[in-house]
């Protein structure tokens, strides 16, 4: 396998491949780019088929993660670390140790957080051999709610903030009785819904898990939906809030919706439907800036600031849209193609 020939290698910094046999640990630590300061991003743990998988995935996410952090007007780099493993059966407290001295041994060029298959413990267990760990305090009340180091609450608030500025630039439109379909109520979409539902938006929901869907419908007045359904529904807003590419050119084809927004990441299947939701007269909040508020709560919990610093923040994400959404009105091209260049212009 050859690292720097890979097709995801992008210029990459540094790629750390980690090993600690007493333990079993099998690790990556990817720093995509730090030229606007250390590299900030989570550390997953997945049962990769194998070690190309595992690369493939770790150089895709670090660079993804130097786009969102220079969007959301962060001094962080992108990184991402991956275990090798099933969270579910290899994980033990020994391994996380080892991975905390792994994340030590590079001296802060990577802060690590939280990713699929770790927790708030996890990362805490690793934070016992460095201090190069973020998320795992319980310190900012986002709309009264206390976050626990879990940035799922500062995530749903920047969703909203960006669906509002988003509504009110392609519909001139304040959120009450504008219809909004949420795919997911895990825990961004179900806090999105509050938020929605406050400000007298209508809502239409669906999840796989049917507990979810009730909770919605009794406590924000929303119309359940069935999975399949949800594309094909007369609304002005579509919220993706669960999985990715979930816009591809069927159902891209099927929406009816005036704005996509919504905290999924990589919804696009392929970024050249970008121009497909142009065509389509769709406006696209891009899903690395519009999701942001997550990272830049990791951020702010790694400088200590207050509620206020970090609710003005994530509020600047809707500065940033409106940024794009008129970039992309003037050059006539797609807001992800847009949201990529005022990246890389940032980060350069
Ligand atoms: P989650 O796992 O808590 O929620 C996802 C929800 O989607 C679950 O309730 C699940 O049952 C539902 N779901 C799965 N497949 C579905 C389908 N086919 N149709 C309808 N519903 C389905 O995840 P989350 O933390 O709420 O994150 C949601 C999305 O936002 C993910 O794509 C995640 O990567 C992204 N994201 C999350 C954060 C964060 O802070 N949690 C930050 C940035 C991006």
């Amino acid at each position: 396998m050859s690292v720097f020939e890979h097709s995801e290698y992008d210029g990459h910094e540094h790629v750390a491949f980690c090993q600690d046999k007493a333990t079993g640990l099998k690790a990556i630590i990817a720093v995509h780019n730090s030229n606007l300061g250390n590299a900030l991003g989570g550390c997953r743990m997945w049962p990769y088929g194998s070690d190309e998988e595992a690369l493939r995935d770790v150089l895709r996410l670090s660079k993804g993660m130097t786009y969102k952090a220079a969007m959301a007007g962060l001094k962080q780099g992108g990184g991402k670390a991956v275990i090798i493993g099933d969270p579910r059966t290899e994980k033990t407290v020994e391994k996380m140790l080892a991975m905390g001295k792994f994340i030590d041994s590079l001296s802060g060029q990577y802060i690590s957080a939280e990713d699929s298959g770790l927790t708030v413990d996890d990362l805490k267990m690793m934070g016992k051999k460095t201090e190069y760990v973020s998320g795992i305090q319980a310190k900012y009340h986002i709309n009264s709610e206390p976050a626990d180091g879990n940035p799922a609450p500062s995530t749903a608030y920047g969703v909203f903030v960006g669906l509002k500025t988003s509504v009110k630039h392609a519909m001139n439109s304040e959120l009450k009785g504008v219809k909004v379909a949420i795919q997911g109520l895990g825990h961004v979409g179900i806090r999105l819904a509050k938020h929605l539902h406050k400000e007298g938006a209508q809502l239409y929901v669906t999840d796989i898990h049917p507990e979810n869907i009730e909770k919605a419908v009794s406590e924000f007045a929303a119309t359940a939906v069935k999975p399949e359904d949800i594309y094909d529904l007369d609304v002005d807003v579509f919220a993706p809030c669960a999985m990715g590419a979930i816009l591809d050119a069927e159902n891209i084809f099927k929406l009816k919706a005036k704005v996509i927004a919504g905290a999924a990441n990589n919804q696009l299947a392929k970024e050249e439907f970008g121009q497909l939701l142009v065509g389509k007269g769709i406006l696209y909040a891009p899903d690395y800036v519009i999701n942001a508020g997550g990272i830049i709560d990791i951020y702010h919990q790694s400088i200590s600031s207050s509620d206020q610093a970090l609710i003005n923040h994530i509020n600047k994400i809707g500065d940033t849209l409106l940024e794009i959404y008129q970039r992309a009105q003037t050059q006539g091209i797609a807001t992800n193609i847009v949201a990529n260049q005022i990246a890389e212009e940032r980060f350069s």
